[in-house]
């Protein structure tokens, strides 16, 4: 560790949180086994303090100010201060200031952070039942996932899940629909993905892997090069908001409509003893302020695109769609993996039986509304 790097964590940890307003409550010492079920208790409320500051340290995936995601993240604290009076504070800690981009479930799980900001796919290694929770290959829009968090026993499933690691998660944004990706040569059939290499995670790449696609692991900083030299010979990222800044168009140029993310899902995670620590009202106002920024993040991503869409058009950049036999491939492919990840794993047996459950009754009214309403618009 050098010398700055030291100063930025002394700074750190002179402002480690004092929670509920408990002073010499250190955070850090706390024994989490004696609180394995600390939840909200309205009967036992904690009111803010007046006098004193609570901060909370967030650390995201993200680098900071990067677009929508964490942008929205830096709104998201904003408005907590601004609500609280000033009262409640979100240090915001951008990836890899505080704690690494991929190790803030760990740190928060630990008690090093109080939340983060992230996506549950990236900890498919621990359970592959939180893939789900990003969303499903053919399966949510972004406005349906959201409706079965809430209302259809999603968001439940997910914090009794996420208690075994001392989290509690909230929605914190959703990409909406995601593209299919960019290509260097054009997908006439199933034939020409054989044996691609592609960046794709999560449950789509397990998808596209079936297909016999050979998804790579890259971080964001290495796809426009590798795109570039012909390491591998497509990628997906989000969407045309972010893509083109990624200038995938250059070296890559077809692009293609998607399903393998149809309405990702961003989590906004805390520490579950920290969040029970809090003050009533400060609970109260990261439940409105986060479910502010999982609403205004979709629309923003949103606007974003249609915006880029149209610079792409200036750069001749159409937008493809895959042969029917590759979607048709997705399909099966998909079949394949949930039947692969039930057999292995309860826990995403049963958040899949909950996603299809809701799935089939929410198609049915989307088919008869929004899917006939955007034909015929
Ligand atoms: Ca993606």
């Amino acid at each position: 560790m050098n010398r700055r790097d030291f100063l930025t964590t002394a700074t750190t940890a002179s402002v480690a949180l004092t929670l509920g307003g408990c002073n010499d409550d250190n955070h850090q010492a706390i024994d989490y086994s004696k609180h394995p079920h600390a939840k909200r208790d309205d009967n036992k409320r904690v009111n803010i303090n007046k006098n004193k500051k609570t901060v909370i340290k967030l650390a995201t995936s993200w680098p900071a100010h990067f677009p929508i995601m964490g942008t929205g993240v830096e709104k998201f604290a904003q408005r907590v201060k601004d609500i609280s009076g000033g009262s409640l504070e979100i240090k915001l800690y951008p990836k890899n200031v505080l704690v690494p981009a991929l190790a803030v479930f760990d740190a928060c799980s630990s008690g090093q952070i109080d939340a983060f900001h992230s996506g549950p796919y990236y900890w498919k290694g621990k359970n592959s039942a939180f893939s789900l929770y990003s969303g499903l290959p053919f399966g949510f829009t972004a406005e349906e996932i959201n409706s079965w968090m809430l209302f259809g026993g999603g968001l439940e499933l997910w914090r009794e899940q996420y208690a075994k690691y001392n989290l509690y998660p909230f929605m914190g944004g959703n990409t909406n629909i995601q593209m299919g990706g960019w290509f260097r040569k054009p997908i006439n059939s199933l034939e020409d993905m054989q044996g691609l290499k592609m960046r794709i995670p999560g449950l789509g790449g397990e998808v596209f892997s079936k297909m016999g696609v050979n998804p790579i692991l890259l971080s964001a900083g290495e796809i426009y090069t590798s795109l570039e030299r012909g390491v591998i010979d497509a990628t997906e990222w989000v969407g045309p908001a972010l893509d083109i800044k990624m200038g995938f168009y250059k070296v890559a140029p077809y692009y293609y409509s998607g399903w393998h993310e149809p309405g990702s899902i961003l989590e906004l995670t805390f520490n579950k003893y920290s969040f029970s620590k809090l003050a009533f009202e400060h609970q109260s106002i990261i439940e409105v302020a986060s479910s502010e920024m999982n609403a205004n993040m979709a629309y923003e991503f949103h606007a974003e695109n249609i915006k880029a869409l149209q610079k792409l058009k200036e750069l001749n950049i159409n937008i493809l769609q895959y042969p029917k036999d590759v979607t048709e491939a997705g399909k099966v492919a998909l079949g394949e993996v949930i039947k692969e990840l039930s057999d292995k794993n309860k826990d995403f047996k049963r958040v899949y039986s909950s996603i299809n459950d809701y799935l089939k009754l929410s198609k049915e009214w989307s088919d008869a509304s929004l899917k006939y309403f955007l034909n015929e618009r």
